[in-house]
């Protein structure tokens, strides 16, 4: 089958590209190895940042410039008014709040509308905020950051192009013939249900397989070590818990950012990172459980923890290596011979990535209508699960606290 691009991954990276280039009018592929949005995008927190949580340092950073417009850009997605369309994505909430530790001075305030972002925060009063930051001491400030649910967008854009999304074996139903490394002629695909076979002959590769990038690429003949990956320890906590999206910042550090989501029993569930999610990496789950809820009872003093059950996840952002393992301010695409190989560092800027890749792509070679009868009846990726929804998730309650919680009027 000849085709103009074949993608490698379909998480919100692959998946965006895929809108993009077949707007664009190319004739192209996508091929995913697991489930759909299986690395980062379904275990991410889903926050459209608009960049002022990358200011707390007090500079307009690298990573708040390229971000800055992107809000803008989502909630016209979301709403249908651009393309791709998100209408069938799911909202979480409209926006984030922002609050602080009673250790720091206050500094989030309008530090956003000082240094210029499209995104500013608003200080609330004390009756606008939500029941979860009721009792917490100091400003509480909004940010107009929406928060999708990953799952509901990652199925949203793959039923828009199920045509042409494919599951593959890559351990035993993908090869390879190169011309010279990083010069992809064709791959051979072998179907994992009947083992029927498949020959795509595309003018460009590109992977956008977020941690699975450095292996496509040794398959290519080109180097694996520019990826780099940050291991995350995430938090989930369950039970009757109020609503709540948003960062606990304390200076530069977030020290815990919280989203939540109601799961299929009603129970509302809290997915917890930031800076404990980083510092969790070194402990066991249970040890991290403690831990985040030493955290919760000090940041959100009027949370009833007592009946909350627990559990935690590994996942490892994976990004292009920049040299000293910091994120990287944006996102990242390395080009050789027809193979691109990107990732978006941050969910939200899955567009800028689409858009640099797409810039840089061939004008499609082939005039004729895309046809996908060849690929009409092979397998078909699932969406992930989220992490709460996971089968083989285990979940457990905590034992009494020993510490008495610090209550504080706000
Ligand atoms: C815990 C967590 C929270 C986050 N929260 C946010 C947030 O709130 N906001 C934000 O903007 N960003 C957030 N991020 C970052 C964001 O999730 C990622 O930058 C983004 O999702 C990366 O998308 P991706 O498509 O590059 O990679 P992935 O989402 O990892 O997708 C890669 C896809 O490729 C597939 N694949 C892997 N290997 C192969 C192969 N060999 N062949 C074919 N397919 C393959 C995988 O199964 C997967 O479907 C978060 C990240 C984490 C880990």
């Amino acid at each position: 089958m000849r085709l103009d691009t074949v993608i490698f991954g379909g998480g919100a990276a692959g998946l965006w590209l895929l809108d993009r280039l077949s707007r664009d009018g190319h004739h192209v592929v996508l091929l995913e190895s697991n489930a759909l949005g299986a690395g980062q995008t379904v275990a991410s927190q889903g926050i459209i940042h608009g960049g002022l949580k990358y200011t707390l340092s007090g500079l307009l950073t690298r990573s708040a410039i390229s971000i800055r417009e992107m809000p803008i850009l989502w909630r016209d997605a979301l709403l249908g008014r651009i393309t791709p369309n998100l209408t069938r994505t799911r909202l979480r909430s409209e926006c984030c709040y922002l609050w602080q530790t009673d250790t720091f001075s206050s500094r989030v305030g309008m530090l956003g509308a000082r240094i210029g972002l499209q995104v500013k925060s608003e200080a609330i009063e004390a009756e606008e905020r939500p029941a979860a930051l009721a009792n917490v001491y100091g400003t509480v400030a909004r940010l107009p950051e929406q928060v999708i649910c990953p799952a509901s967008f990652i199925a949203d854009l793959a039923d828009q192009y199920r045509d042409r999304i494919l599951k593959i074996d890559v351990a035993k139903g993908l090869k390879f013939r190169l011309g010279s490394p990083g010069e992809v002629e064709s791959l051979i695909l072998k179907s994992p249900t009947d083992g029927a076979e498949l020959e795509l002959r595309p003018g460009q590769v590109v992977f956008t397989a977020g941690a699975g990038n450095a292996r496509l690429r040794e398959m290519v003949g080109l180097s694996a070590d520019v990826m780099q990956r940050r291991p995350l320890h995430m938090v989930l906590a369950r039970g009757i818990l109020p609503e709540l999206h948003g960062h606990c910042v304390d200076g530069a550090r977030t020290r815990v950012t919280i989203t939540s989501d109601i799961d299929d029993d009603g129970r509302t569930v809290y997915q917890i990172g930031g800076q404990l999610a980083e510092d969790g990496t070194k402990l066991e789950p249970r040890a991290l459980a403690e831990v985040a809820r030493a955290e919760l009872t000090s940041v959100l003093p009027s949370l009833d923890l007592s009946q909350v059950e627990w559990s935690t996840y590994r996942v490892d952002r994976a990004e292009g290596a920049t040299g000293n393992g910091a994120r990287p301010d944006s996102i990242q695409v390395l080009c050789a011979g027809n193979v691109t190989t990107g990732w978006p560092t941050k969910l939200v800027l899955a567009p800028i990535l689409a858009q640099e890749i797409a810039s840089r792509a061939s004008s499609p070679y082939i005039s004729a209508a895309f046809d996908p009868t060849p690929i009409a009846e092979w397998p078909r990726p699932e969406v992930a699960a989220l992490p709460w929804q996971e089968q083989d998730r285990v979940w457990w309650r905590l034992p009494e606290s020993q510490s008495t919680p610090i209550r504080r009027a706000a």
